[in-house]
């Protein structure tokens, strides 16, 4: 019954209380990034997009700083130093990686508030712009709490955000291995240049023996490579924000 529940509120979440944002970037954008952050986020795909000269967004939970998730080690403070010095956005994932679905909106609004806490002291008073909802799991009461305080949320349902999109709720695409193989990541780098749309992929672990929701390097690189011989401008998620609301 509880599942059946969760289903029918996810559901509500995806259909109500729509905030629509016109995607009109001057030319297609692709933006990478990692929720977690699994250690290997950074140690493995940090060097991947230096190699690039990309930047990406890594969605943090300061509650699984330095601990285990899903059985992997997840990033320890200086890795979350070192990849902000580095010039990537950090994005909020709440404080203790919870599923909005369980929060009333004045608990979800004491979770994020207490990882803005926690992030600003780490990162030099460094305020988080973005979202990402743990689990993709968006709550229809949660929405009006991320519109007060991000520019967008980005959740897991599958797409390319074109023309409008909803800014509380955007699609994205997994870069992992459970869901690589039903992706035509070639066919979607061309449709979201065609459209000039805003392409957003996420993942957590990078590494030569990835778990489900994670991925190797050579997809990473691969899809790198793609949005680069399209012209996809690859931008951090806030800047691509910036960038699809500003025509
Ligand atoms: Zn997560």
């Amino acid at each position: 019954m509880n599942a059946f529940i969760d289903k029918m509120r996810r559901r509500a979440g995806r259909y109500l209380d729509v905030q629509p944002m016109t995607v009109r970037p001057a030319r297609g954008v692709l933006s990478l990034s990692f929720d977690d952050i699994p250690a290997s986020a950074w140690t493995e795909a940090g060097p991947i997009l230096a190699e690039h000269g990309v930047l990406a967004t890594y969605y943090v939970c300061g509650g699984l700083a330095g601990g285990r998730n899903m059985a992997l080690p997840q990033f320890e403070v200086e890795h979350l130093q070192d990849l902000y010095e580095a010039g990537h956005e950090v994005g909020c994932h709440t404080y203790e990686h919870v599923s909005t679905l369980t929060l009333s909106p004045v608990e979800l609004d004491a979770s994020l508030a207490r990882n803005a806490a926690w992030v600003a002291e780490r990162l030099d008073g460094y305020e988080m712009q973005t979202f990402a909802y743990p689990f993709g799991d968006c709550a229809r009461t949660a929405k009006p709490v991320i519109d007060s305080r991000f520019l967008c949320g980005r959740g897991v349902r599958d797409g390319v955000n074109v023309k409008t999109a909803d800014r509380n709720l955007l699609q994205a695409v997994g870069l992992e291995s459970r869901r690589l193989p039903g992706y035509d990541l070639e066919k979607l780098v061309e449709e979201t240049a065609a459209s000039k749309g805003w392409l957003i992929a996420y993942g957590h672990d990078v590494s030569d023996a990835p778990t489900p929701y994670g991925c190797r390097p050579e997809d990473l690189n691969r899809l790198i490579r793609l949005a680069k011989a399209a012209d996809l401008d690859i931008q951090p998620v806030a800047a691509a924000w910036r960038l699809a609301t500003a025509g």
